[in-house]
């Protein structure tokens, strides 16, 4: 029998992502399937806090186990920026484009190297409360030189350690076995088969 887990989203990238890293079994419904669902406002000012606010709120409405990912980008130069400000940086919620544009203008005017990383917070919930929250990350480095068409966000911009490509320049399948969301899924895949 199908296992379904509703994940706590509208970001289709997350979905698309998630629903191919996770096994055959599971069956991946998001905010999409449900229109009616309300949007849960980020007020935390961590990813955790978000992660727990979106998977209590959803999951207190919707029956089933219901997963939130609260993620972002964090460069050192910038003392943690966007952070849990990422898909906002640059006002708009959701505009890539203006928000590594504005990541960009930000590092040029500093020295590299500018390190950085992915993070990833899943928090699971059931009947509005927490059952287990994860994080995962992912090491790198932001080029000011925007490469790759794959992924999205600050994919273009991020280079993984190890890596002379962009995230956005490796195929998905490949960004799926390094990424922040590849962690914390592989720690949620692990507390279910306990
Ligand atoms: P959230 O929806 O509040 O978790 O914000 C997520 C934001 O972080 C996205 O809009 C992106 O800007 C950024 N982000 C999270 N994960 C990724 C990723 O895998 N690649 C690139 N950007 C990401």
């Amino acid at each position: 029998m199908k296992k379904t887990l509703i994940v706590a989203t509208r970001n289709a990238h997350k979905v698309q992502e998630i629903a191919a890293m996770l096994p055959a079994e599971y069956e991946v419904h998001s905010l999409a399937d449900y229109p009616d669902a309300p949007e849960v406002e980020e007020t935390a000012d961590t990813f955790a806090g978000n992660a727990a606010l979106k998977a209590c709120g959803i999951s207190a409405l919707l029956p089933g186990m219901v997963l939130a990912d609260d993620s972002g980008l964090c460069v050192d130069a910038l003392g943690g920026a966007p952070g849990v400000m990422s898909a906002r940086y640059a006002g708009e919620h959701g505009n890539d484009a203006a928000n590594n544009a504005r990541l960009l203008k930000e590092l040029a005017a500093l020295a590299p190297p500018y390190t950085a990383r992915f993070m990833c917070c899943m928090c699971v919930a059931e009947g509005g409360r927490v059952l287990a929250e994860f994080t995962g990350k992912v090491e790198g480095t932001i080029t000011l030189t925007p490469a790759g068409e794959h992924g999205f966000g600050y994919d273009p911009v991020f280079v993984p350690a190890g890596h002379d490509c962009t995230m956005a320049q490796l195929p998905a399948e490949r960004k799926n076995s390094i990424s922040h969301r590849a962690d914390a899924l592989q720690q949620f895949l692990n507390w279910t088969r306990k």
